[in-house]
């Protein structure tokens, strides 16, 4: 059968164009890279998507408008969006919740503990895992062709007109079969960049070796690349992304959420020269737990350690490998391989400069250093009760912005003029919305919103598109 729309892709931004694009009439292939136990790419780590709504639902506790959605990634990309299309999917992304039920996926509760998002971003029942699932089966069930363990090699564009692409099926393997797929439109939703780490060093040095990638090996921008090449116009620079920081005992891949550590307001961070280098305590976590990656990502090394006494031991979300212990600081310290004398110090100084105060790690509170560069603004409290904790750090990278230019319909720019029947959706296509910064739950949401998008155009792209497609 031929095929009208190819997508390529196997994460939240494909299958949404998939059904979109097969519920419009299309014949829709998806390629995925992944073979299926992996299918999924990012998507299937995820937990939550961040929705506008008017009223709360009994699972969302309470309203949030697209304003102050607005007002919200505004002040983490520090204005660095596109705004027609931010609002674009702000606004669209009041439609996510009932789209999703509709394909079978389900909300649960915000779970508790680290980021207080139980107002704003709905939660999949079950994961995001459960949430892909759904969408796979919604999207066999409406005769969406999925093709695992295939990727797009090569794309023939003319003029920013797709002609054809070429898939590699079973390319993990020693004998993969080539196929030249033409199709009347094309979506990209491979994702971006950040398992190609020959492509992080040209944004970050050599630093880009010691970095763990979050998601999926299967993230290497090919298809980015590739469109690139033929001409589509870039949006980003390839240095932003959203990175945390992460267990240095983290795989390279596929660490997860798990990884992540949260315990740093409650203690100090040091480098490998056991010096501090940033306010632990300058905001609540959720608000700050995105820049680490990139502090962490800036010392020598790219390591860093944070250290904690026995009191902060329950306020945190337990960490999936055990913290280092010892009974004294230079214990610790032989521990995770800096120098005694150098953390000593450091704890000194940072104990000397606590001033009294009392603590609540639920507010602002008044428990702050003085005289400290730099200082610890909240939740600064003596580290002097054994036994003493320090876990490696290193910056796990999640998802890179760099990406394809779009407009509103999510067609890909050639020279400024949208493409007749290209589109882009999801990782891809992000940085037109986050030029930096990141607010929790919008990765979904851009995927969600011109996945939909990129689907319905596409299928009514057919209808303009050249006659006689190569074949
Ligand atoms: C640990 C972790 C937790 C996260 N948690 C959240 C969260 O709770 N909420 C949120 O909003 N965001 C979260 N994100 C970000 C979120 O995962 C992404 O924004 C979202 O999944 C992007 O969807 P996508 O479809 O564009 O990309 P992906 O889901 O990554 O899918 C890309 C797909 O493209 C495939 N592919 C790659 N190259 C090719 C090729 N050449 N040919 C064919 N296929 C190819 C890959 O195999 C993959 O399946 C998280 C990310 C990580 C890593």
């Amino acid at each position: 059968m031929s095929v009208d729309v190819l997508i390529a892709g196997g994460g939240n931004a494909a299958l949404c164009a998939a059904i979109c694009a097969a519920r419009a009439g299309a014949h829709v292939r998806v390629v995925e890279a992944a073979p299926k136990a992996m299918r999924g790419g990012n998507t299937r780590h995820t937990r939550n998507c961040r929705v506008a709504h008017d009223a709360g639902n009994g699972i969302l506790t309470g309203p949030y408008p697209v304003d102050e959605y607005m007002d919200d990634l505004l002040r983490v990309t520090d204005g660095n969006t596109d705004p027609e299309l931010a609002r674009l999917t702000l606004e669209r992304s009041a439609e996510i919740w009932d789209f999703l039920e509709a394909q079978g996926v389900r909300f649960q509760p915000s779970l508790g503990g680290t980021l207080s998002l139980g107002r704003t971003n709905a939660f999949f029942l079950g994961g995001g895992r459960s949430m892909l699932n759904a969408l796979c089966r919604m999207a066999e069930d409406l005769g969406v062709d999925l093709r695992y363990g295939t990727r797009v090699t090569g794309i023939e564009i003319e003029d920013g007109f797709f002609l054809s692409a070429t898939t590699e099926a079973g390319w993990e393997g020693h004998a993969p079969v080539r196929e030249r797929v033409p199709a009347r439109a094309f979506v990209a939703a491979s994702g971006g960049f950040e398992a190609n780490i020959d492509w992080l060093r040209e944004g970050w040095g050599d630093a880009a070796a010691n970095f763990r990638i979050r998601g999926t090996p299967y993230n290497t921008g090919g298809v980015l690349r590739t469109m690139l090449d033929a001409g589509a116009d870039r949006v980003g620079t390839v240095d932003q992304c959203h990175a945390v920081a992460v267990d240095g005992r983290a795989p390279q891949f596929d660490g997860g959420i798990v990884t992540r550590l949260d315990c740093v307001p409650f203690g100090i961070v040091v480098n490998r020269d056991g010096t501090r280098f940033h306010d632990e305590g300058e905001e609540f976590w959720p608000k700050r737990y995105a820049i680490w990656g990139r502090l962490v990502a800036a010392q020598p090394d790219q390591v860093g350690h944070v250290v904690i006494d026995a009191k902060p031991a329950d306020l945190f979300m337990p960490s999936v490998f055990p913290p280092e212990v010892a009974d004294t600081i230079e214990g610790l310290a032989r521990k995770i391989g800096l120098d005694p004398a150098a953390l000593r110090a450091t704890v000194d100084a940072f104990n000397a400069a606590c001033l009294p105060g009392r603590f609540d790690h639920t507010i602002h509170d008044d428990c702050r250093t003085e005289g400290l560069s730099p200082p610890k603004t909240h939740w600064a409290r003596p580290i002097t009760d054994p036994p003493f904790r320090a876990y490696t750090l290193r910056p796990g990278i999640t998802f890179t912005y760099m990406g394809l230019r779009v407009n509103r319909d999510a067609r890909v720019l050639f020279g400024g003029a949208p493409s007749p029947n290209i589109f882009a959706a999801g990782e891809i296509m992000a940085g037109n919305v986050l030029g930096q910064g990141y607010l929790a739950g919008i990765g979904m949401t851009i995927g969600t919103v011109f996945g939909r998008i990129a689907g319905t155009q596409a299928a009514g792209a057919l209808r303009n598109a050249r006659d006689g497609v190569a074949s």
